[in-house]
C-alpha cells in the first residue's frame, strides 16, 4: 500500500480559479491547504516596504534574496478563512493589491528566492500532504504528487474573475489595466528561465471557463486516486 500522504498540486495562470478550487478541495478531503503564491507575495510586500520596486539592480536583488531568507510567514485558520501573517502582522489583505501581485511576479523570477520558497514549501507539506497551489508545484516542488492539475480558463474569463474580485473588495479597478497586468504577469511567469509556468508531465488539464466552482471542485476530487466522488446521477 502507498503510505505517502495525499498531495494535490494545482498550478495555472492568474485568475483560473486555483485558490477557490484548492481551498474547497482541501475542505472536502480534510487536507491542509498551502497557498504558495502568498509566500512570494509576502516577499514582494516586504520588498516594497523597503523601497524596492520592479526595476531591481544587483544590490536590489541581493536585498530581496535576504528578505526571502529571513521571511517569517505563517498561515492560520481553516482553508476557507485562512489568514497570512508576516513577522506577527496580519497581512492577508495587504498581499492582494495589484502592486504586490506585480512585484510578486518580479521577485519570484529570482532563482535564489525560488530555491528558498521551494525548500519551505516542501518542509510545510511533504509530511502532512495537502492541496498545494502555485505555478511550479507539479513541475518542481512536488513532481511526485498524488494528482497534478493544471487549471486554466480563457483570458477573457480570467480577467473577468480578477476584475470582479477587485471590485468586490472595493478596489477601483479598470478593466483594461486588469487585463494588461494579467497579460504581463502571465507572460513573465511563463517565460522566466527558472521554473516557468507550464503543465507538469502527467498533469490533468482542467479548463474552468464554462464550469462553476462546484463543478471544478467535483472534477478535481473525482480525479484523486482512491477517492469516490459522489455521482449526482446515482441516488
Ligand atoms: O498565485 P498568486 O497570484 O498569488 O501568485 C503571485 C505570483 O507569485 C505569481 O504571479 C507568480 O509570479 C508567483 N508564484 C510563483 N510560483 C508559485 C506561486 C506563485 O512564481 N508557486
Amino acid at each position: 500500500m502507498d503510505a505517502r500522504p495525499i498531495l494535490i498540486a494545482i498550478d495555472g495562470p492568474a485568475g483560473a480559479g486555483k485558490s477557490a478550487t484548492a481551498r474547497e478541495v482541501a475542505v472536502r478531503l480534510g487536507l491542509p491547504y498551502l497557498d504558495t503564491g502568498a509566500m512570494y507575495r509576502a516577499v514582494a510586500l516586504l520588498a516594497s516596504r523597503s523601497g524596492l520596486g520592479s526595476e531591481l539592480d544587483g544590490a536590489g536583488r541581493a536585498a530581496v534574496v535576504e528578505i526571502a531568507r529571513r521571511l517569517d510567514v505563517r498561515f492560520s485558520g481553516d482553508p476557507r478563512r485562512q489568514r497570512v501573517s508576516v513577522g506577527g502582522e496580519d497581512v492577508t489583505e495587504a498581499l492582494r493589491t495589484p502592486a504586490v501581485s506585480r512585484l510578486a511576479s518580479v521577485v519570484s523570477a529570482i532563482p535564489e528566492v525560488r530555491r528558498e520558497m521551494v525548500r519551505r514549501q516542501r518542509e510545510l507539506a511533504a509530511r502532512t500532504g495537502g492541496v498545494v497551489e502555485g505555478r511550479d508545484i507539479g513541475t518542481v516542488v512536488f513532481p511526485d504528487a498524488t494528482l497534478k492539475v493544471f487549471l486554466t480558463a480563457s483570458p477573457e474569463v480570467r480577467v473577468r474573475r480578477r476584475y470582479d474580485e477587485l471590485v468586490a473588495r472595493g478596489v477601483a479597478a479598470v478593466w483594461e489595466s486588469v487585463a494588461a497586468e494579467q497579460r504581463e504577469r502571465d507572460l513573465r511567469d511563463s517565460t522566466r528561465p527558472d521554473s516557468p509556468l507550464r503543465p507538469a508531465e502527467g498533469a490533468v488539464i482542467v479548463d474552468s471557463s464554462r464550469l462553476s466552482l462546484a463543478q471544478v471542485v467535483d472534477a478535481v476530487v473525482a480525479l484523486v486516486p482512491g477517492v469516490c466522488a459522489p455521482n449526482p446521477l446515482t441516488p
